[in-house]
């Protein structure tokens, strides 16, 4: 469904157009700022429809209760207002104010229709005022923010286990200060908290870099608000205006790439995250693949195979031998927000959640760290293996159920005192299976055919191609 800005006034009578009766999650975006293509205006339609897709693909949300939505609140991409054959509005971009003004008219109509709906923000140019804005009133949360970085604390639970360093003792530079990496960054700051540290000293192990170097509160330059948090106090005045600067001045742990920035990890920075760590935690995590800060081979062969790695985009296995002469196959670590805000989805949905609280999205990147086997733990990975998703999501839904149970935010009451098996079979038992679809449609087909006096050979072979499908 597209809603545009000229709508205003009307949504709730537009929203009535929807064909489906039970809505129980929409994906909004404004196109403004899809994936690291920039602004698309409408035509970021195939972000809500693809997310929504995934929804149902690893969660088994049922597919007639999403709505994908695609807000025209016009576009700031000049090409694209002149384009002749752009169909969205040629207004510019409306104001930060009348955006407010639509989104909340938006939020409280989609709600009256379907009280119960789980709302998913993504692909906004700055998502920070309506999450802020909306999170403690409706059930929504943004996975640009919240899902990147549930997903990533996931990996990095399980890097920093592997480590060997306590939590107090990982110092971590960050490069790009944006919503990826903020959200990233503050709930890592959480994990540290839970493992026993006071939220200073947590803040305090992080240094984000953006364009213009380290983020300090000295820099001259005027914080956007969400970097405020981050912003170093003790640098006694100095600046450091680079990523090379900063990681010689803080000798880091952890190093993390949100920047869109490809091959910025240079082999002389991963050489020198190898001479200062025995197990270096390099995460680059810029999509497309042309956009990761290195690749896994670099990685791997820059840091003589010790590096605890997990990128955004993914990345082939790869055979090195070490210096001290061992051959073996190394295995990439993809921190895909998938594995997260499927489960997000379906336990809000399940537990009728009425807020998405932090930690219950503190629990879905919990929930992913703990979801790894012994098996795929020897193999070095720090994420599940993709193909077990379903199974990822019923444990990701659970947990987030435990925490919407625990603050107190569920009205599912029903299932409260379920064990963690029994709630585990309540999920699957409400998931939608495609497979079970093609039983029940197998069924028909086989009791028409034999109205009709057909062999029952036909069916199954209809069966087995159904199966490769
Ligand atoms: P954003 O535009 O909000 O932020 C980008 C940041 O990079 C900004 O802080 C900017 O200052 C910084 N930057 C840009 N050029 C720089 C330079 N030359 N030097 C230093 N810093 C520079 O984008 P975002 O939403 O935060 O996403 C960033 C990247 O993270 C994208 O490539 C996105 O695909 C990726 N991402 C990955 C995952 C995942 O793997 N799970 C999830 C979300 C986003």
């Amino acid at each position: 469904m597209y809603l545009s800005y000229e709508d205003r006034g009307n949504l709730a009578a537009v929203i009535a157009n929807w064909p489906q009766p039970n809505v129980e999650i929409t994906c909004i975006t404004d196109g403004s700022r899809i994936l690291g293509l920039g602004d698309l205006g409408i035509n970021g339609m195939g972000i809500p429809i693809g997310k929504l897709a995934l929804y149902t693909a690893c969660a088994g949300i049922r597919p007639e209760a999403t709505l994908p939505l695609t807000l025209d609140l016009g576009t700031s991409n000049k090409t694209l207002r002149e384009d002749p054959l752009y169909m969205g509005s040629r207004r510019d971009k409306v104001t930060p104010e009348e955006e407010q003004e639509f989104m909340d008219e938006l939020m409280a109509a989609l709600t009256e229709k379907w009280p119960g709906i789980v709302i998913q923000f993504e692909d906004f140019k700055n998502p920070f005022p309506a999450l802020e804005r909306y999170r403690r009133t409706y059930t929504c949360f943004n996975d640009d923010i919240q899902g990147t970085g549930a997903v990533i604390l996931g990996g990095v639970i399980n890097a920093v286990k592997r480590s060997g360093l306590p939590c107090k003792e990982h110092r971590a530079v960050f490069l790009g200060a944006g919503s990826a990496g903020v959200g990233v960054a503050r709930q890592i700051v959480e994990f540290f908290m839970r493992e026993g540290m006071t939220e200073d000293e947590a803040r305090s192990c992080f240094y984000l870099v953006d364009t213009k170097g380290l983020v300090t509160a000295d820099r001259g330059d005027r914080l956007a608000d969400h970097k405020v948090y981050f912003a170093r106090k003790d640098n006694n005045g100095q600046q450091f205006k680079s990523l090379e600067e900063t990681i010689d001045y803080v000798k880091p742990t952890i190093l993390m790439g949100l920047s869109t920035l490809g091959g910025v990890f240079t082999p002389e920075i991963l050489n020198k995250m190898a001479a200062w760590n025995s197990h270096p935690i390099v995460f680059p995590l810029s999509n497309p693949s042309s956009k990761s800060e290195c690749t896994f081979e670099s990685a791997v062969t820059h840091t003589d195979g010790r590096a605890l790695f997990a990128s955004g985009s993914p990345f082939q296995p790869f055979s090195f031998t070490n210096s001290a002469g061992e051959t073996k196959t190394y295995y990439p670590g993809q921190g895909n927000n998938m594995y997260v805000f499927p489960g997000i989805g379906l336990g809000t949905i399940l537990s009728k959640a009425v807020e998405v609280t932090d930690s219950m999205i503190y629990a879905s990147g919990k929930a992913v760290a703990e979801s790894l086997t012994a098996e795929e733990a020897d193999m070095g990975l720090l994420y599940p293996d993709l193909t077990r998703i379903r199974d990822v999501s019923v444990v990701v839904a659970r947990q987030v159920i435990r925490a919407a149970q625990e603050s107190k935010v569920d009205r599912e009451t029903g299932i409260r005192d379920l064990s963690d098996s029994d709630l585990d079979a309540w999920i699957k038992a409400r998931m939608y299976q495609p497979h079970g679809e093609v039983q029940s449609l197998e069924r028909e087909v086989g009791s028409l055919l034999s109205s009709i006096g057909r062999p029952n050979g036909f069916i199954h072979s209809v069966s087995e191609e159904n199966s490769k499908l």
